[in-house]
């Protein structure tokens, strides 16, 4: 079958996808084809901050992960909810601007020195692409630029919840920041978002959007791409079907460059012959090349939540139904103020329980509502409340992505093992006994009746324990699963250049390529890996 041919495809057009296809089209002058599986991103729901929590619950934007059965939690299978929509995961996500830290990539670099080519992804080497890229309203410093295209500002709107949570840490010694993406993580206080006025700054409004009339670039929404064509060992092109069910090919000239999320990235490379022999092998698939670490090195970052009754009308539970909605509608359509500029998560903090002055193992988000994944919330009524979910920053359980099958429009098996590690589960049990004495501090203890889960009566190692295997869900940032790896690990999927080992002509741009995930959100180290591929792909 003939198809169509451009200098250069991406599969995915996600936040890492968006970046990396723009900048090729805008910078390099190639023609590109960007394939997105999702719709399109002008939807309300996806510009308004709070649409997140409709989405969370059951949207067309979003595709349901089920991970198989979770044995060390009690057989418990969670939901991992993923974007289906053209700028992916910046299109769905509660926008909170966060880099990591500077040891994060430090650290990759350390692994990644020796053989590669020279490429550095040491914080140094990083930053000056997360500066590129951001366009802050407050700050602008060595860390922050102002001139970029994705729009950073503070919270439009504070709910008083996200006020107490903050004075009663401050009341507790926790420092106040200015800055989560400072010198310094540690401290309390709000979350900048890539957001301005109330409007999304997701990477399809901030890098594709302004390339719309441009004819070297072409959008195909409702593609799902279902394999790579390799030919000599290079990728020379894809084969993906239409929202019809319609069968194409489409070639590049020059490079297929993968960015179809975590968890779909791995399912074509093994769909395309490119993985563990003996997976491949059982679902009946030839392996083109013996990859052993695809799929592998799922990490992810987990999340608890700590939920409280409200004591009075506090936080956002009925604000967007009935009048409030309306009153809440007219107040952003007239005055861009409101609740309706925030996603929900304005406060947060960053803090080490064990050793105050070491780097934070606890990242926590203040959010004014019961707010439970769609798996466990039958487990509390809603009404008037606010959840305090405490994340493990630096991980140290793995997990895996295999085939379910050879069909490319089956899911895959997802397998996060989320506080699977020993250290996992003493280091969220360590922050869950932390932020519980956040709800037992003015102002905050003055305005929640009583903490419902956990519950604090039973507040020793072996019911907290109990309490994170039930609850335990995903910070929504799967990662590592085509992972990035010196010469001569046989586990490492790519080179430092983000170029698949074994195969010319094919790179992984997305969450896929981290070797171990990043301190914090991970939307802007997604779009680095997306601006630093594009480099690579022009030879800077
Ligand atoms: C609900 C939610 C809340 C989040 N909150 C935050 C936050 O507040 N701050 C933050 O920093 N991060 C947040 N994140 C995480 C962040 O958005 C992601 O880590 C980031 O978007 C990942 O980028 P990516 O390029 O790796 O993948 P994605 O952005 O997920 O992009 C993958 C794209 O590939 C498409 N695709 C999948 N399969 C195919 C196929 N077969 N063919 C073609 N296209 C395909 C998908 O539709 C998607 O658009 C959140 C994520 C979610 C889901």
């Amino acid at each position: 079958m003939a198809g169509q041919e451009f200098d250069y495809i991406v599969v995915g057009g996600g936040s890492s996808g968006c970046v990396a296809g723009a900048r090729l089209v805008a910078e390099g002058g190639h023609r590109v084809l960007i394939l997105e599986a999702g719709h399109s991103h002008h939807h309300p729901l996806l510009d308004m901050p709070p649409g997140i929590f409709k989405m969370i619950n059951g949207s067309k934007f979003m595709r349901y992960h089920t991970t198989v059965p979770q044995e060390h939690l009690e057989g418990r299978a969670h939901d991992i909810p993923q974007a289906h929509v053209l700028g992916g995961g910046s299109s769905v996500n509660a926008q909170v601007y966060m880099r990591g830290r500077p040891g994060d990539y430090d650290a990759w670099d350390a692994l990644l020195r020796g053989g590669n080519d020279g490429a550095d992804w040491s914080w140094q080497a990083v930053l000056p692409h997360f500066r590129r890229m951001e366009g802050n309203n407050r700050l602008h410093d060595e860390r922050h630029g102002i001139a970029g295209p994705l729009l950073v500002s503070d919270p439009g709107h504070i709910d008083e919840f996200s006020r107490w949570f903050v004075q009663s840490l401050q009341a507790l010694g926790l420092p106040f920041t200015h800055d989560f993406n400072g010198p310094s993580q540690t401290g309390c206080g709000f979350y900048q978002f890539m957001n301005r006025r109330g409007k999304r700054s997701s990477a399809a409004y901030a890098f594709v959007e302004p390339l719309k009339n441009d004819p070297r670039l072409t959008v195909r929404l409702r593609c799902e791409v279902d394999r790579l064509i390799i030919e000599n060992e290079a990728a020379i092109g894809v084969v993906y079907r239409d929202a019809g069910g319609q069968e194409h090919q489409a070639f590049a000239r020059g490079e297929v460059i993968l960015a179809a999320g975590s968890l779909v990235t791995p399912k074509l490379m093994m769909l395309s012959g490119l993985g563990p022999a003996d997976h491949l092998k059982a679902h009946g698939i030839a392996c083109r090349l013996d990859l052993p670490g695809v799929g592998e090195n799922l990490v992810d970052h987990p999340e608890v939540p700590i939920t409280a009754i409200a004591n009075g009308r506090h936080g956002y539970f009925k604000q967007g139904v009935g009048w409030r909605m309306l009153r809440n509608g007219l107040q952003f359509k007239l005055f861009g103020t409101g609740p309706v500029t925030s996603s929900g998560v304005e406060a947060g903090a960053l803090v080490n329980p064990d050793d105050p002055a070491g780097e934070p193992s606890i990242q926590a988000f203040c959010v004014p509502i019961v707010y439970l994944d769609r798996d466990m919330r039958r487990t509390m009524k809603d009404t008037y409340g606010v959840t305090i979910t405490t994340v493990v920053v630096k991980p140290k359980s793995r997990g895996t992505v295999r085939l379910r099958s050879a069909d490319p429009a089956a899911m895959p098996l997802v397998s996060p093992n989320l506080l699977k590690h020993g250290d996992d589960m003493r280091a969220m049990v360590a922050g869950q006994r932390y932020f519980l004495r956040a709800f037992a501090t003015s102002p905050l203890a003055d305005h929640v009746e009583r903490v419902v889960l956990p519950d604090p009566r039973e507040a020793d190692d072996a019911a907290l324990q109990h309490h994170c295997r039930r609850f335990v869900k995903t910070n929504y940032h799967p990662a590592g699963t085509c992972r990035m790896g010196p010469d001569g690990d046989h586990a490492a999927v790519l080179d430092a250049r983000l170029r698949v080992r074994g195969v010319a002509r094919l790179r992984i741009c997305d969450l896929s390529a981290m070797p171990d995930i990043n301190a914090g959100n991970t939307n802007a180290p997604a779009m680095m890996l997306g601006d630093r591929c594009a480099d690579f792909v022009m030879g800077r």
